[in-house]
């Protein structure tokens, strides 16, 4: 747009067009809803050659798909700081993967019923030699976004395999499965491939997938969880309560467990309704013949409401972090008959 007088015009043309997508198009008989993101950037101040333009307007275009279908951005200067950030993470993620610096770190899975321990979470963790520690929350997502994540899924998860013969007999591994690794057709095989070729029985294996991958990719998401399921392979769905999952699309998976969120467990303290909530997901979960674990339980309050209202299973600091492979044989020799569990906090109401 030249000369434009104000951003209030940029505003309105972008109204127009998403008003020009906001009815259903038909494509051989089928009724097909599009979004519009859009990324805007304005000279002088973004830039005065075009090339500067395009680029900073696809930055903010970057941000508004992140934002969802039919967000707008006008172009901040941090998106600048946050792509190069991102590319410089992309690079070293690209070298980290073969060079085997990305390991799984292992969190204590324990029954709330016998305070033993019963297995362990995988959970990524990256200490790059350029850039320090990268969370996983970032590096998964570079990874997702990239299309390493089928090779980083596959590398962790023959690691996290190999890991459990260390282990007391019977003992779970939980292993995470994001949502673009639940779109690609040969994952359940690949999974059963490299289960096959480690010691652990497929019994003793949960896949953890999130309500939002579920929701996502149903067809392929269906046919990969009964090729696990059929093989004896348990399915847990991550992070209950944070999706837009309905209920009968959630049951229709025969899911085994639902661990329940860590903001549910952090709400008990502080309001009768996070209470509420949390025991409403317990009932729930306990009438269908799922299995529970609250994830995040960081004090014995929690630990105590949690107890009395049914939970199976509990995650979180109270118990442990996610610790390296070998600190693992320690942890279990510490806690032989259990996790030392301090009993400070009173109960919850
Ligand atoms: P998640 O699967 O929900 O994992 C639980 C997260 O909560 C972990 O964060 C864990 O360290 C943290 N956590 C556990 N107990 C507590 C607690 O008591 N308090 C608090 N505040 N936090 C607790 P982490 O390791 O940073 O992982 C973040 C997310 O990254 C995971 O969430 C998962 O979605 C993803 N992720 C991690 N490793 C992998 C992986 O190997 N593959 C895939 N696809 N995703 C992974
Ligand atoms: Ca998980
Ligand atoms: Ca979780």
């Amino acid at each position: 747009m030249p000369a434009i007088a104000s951003l209030d015009e940029p505003t309105l043309l972008v109204r127009r067009i998403a008003a020009t997508f906001a009815d259903p198009f038909m494509v051989d008989n089928a009724t097909v809803n599009f979004g519009v993101g859009v990324g805007i950037a304005v000279a002088p101040n973004d830039g005065d050659g075009a090339d500067d333009l395009m680029r900073r307007a696809d930055r903010a275009l970057y941000r508004a798909k992140e934002a969802g279908r039919s967000s707008v951005r006008f172009f901040e200067p941090e998106m600048d700081s946050l792509i190069e950030r991102r590319a410089v993470i992309e690079s070293a993620l690209r070298l980290a993967i073969p060079s085997d610096q990305i390991v799984p770190y292992f969190q204590p899975l324990v029954s709330l019923d016998t305070n033993q321990i019963i297995g362990f979470e995988a959970l990524a963790r990256w200490e790059s030699e350029s850039l320090g520690s990268v969370p996983p929350d970032v590096f998964i997502r570079i990874a997702e976004e990239t299309g390493l994540i089928n090779a980083l899924g596959d590398q962790l998860f023959r690691r996290a395999c190999c890991e459990v013969k260390n282990w007391p007999t019977g003992f779970v591994l939980a292993f995470n499965i994001s949502p673009v690794q639940l779109r690609d057709p040969t994952l359940g095989l690949r999974l059963l491939c490299i289960l096959g070729q480690s010691c652990l029985s497929p019994r003793q294996l949960e896949i953890e997938i999130t309500e939002t991958a579920l929701v996502d990719n149903l067809a392929m998401a269906q046919t990969t969880i009964d090729q696990l399921r059929h093989a004896g392979v348990r399915i847990a769905l991550d992070d209950f309560g944070t999706g837009y999952a309905t209920l009968s699309q959630l049951l229709s998976f025969h899911l085994d467990k639902i661990k329940i969120d860590r903001s549910f467990v952090s709400s008990l303290e502080k309001s009768e309704e996070g209470r509420v909530i949390v025991r409403a997901i317990l009932g729930l979960a306990n009438g269908f013949g799922l299995t529970t674990t609250a994830e995040g339980i960081e004090d014995t309050a929690q630990l105590n409401y949690l107890k009395a209202n049914g939970c199976a299973e509990g995650q979180g600091y109270l118990f442990s972090k996610a610790i390296p492979a070998e600190d693992i044989p320690t942890l279990l020799k510490l806690s032989p008959s259990g996790v030392a569990v301090a009993r400070r906090a009173g109960p919850i109401n």
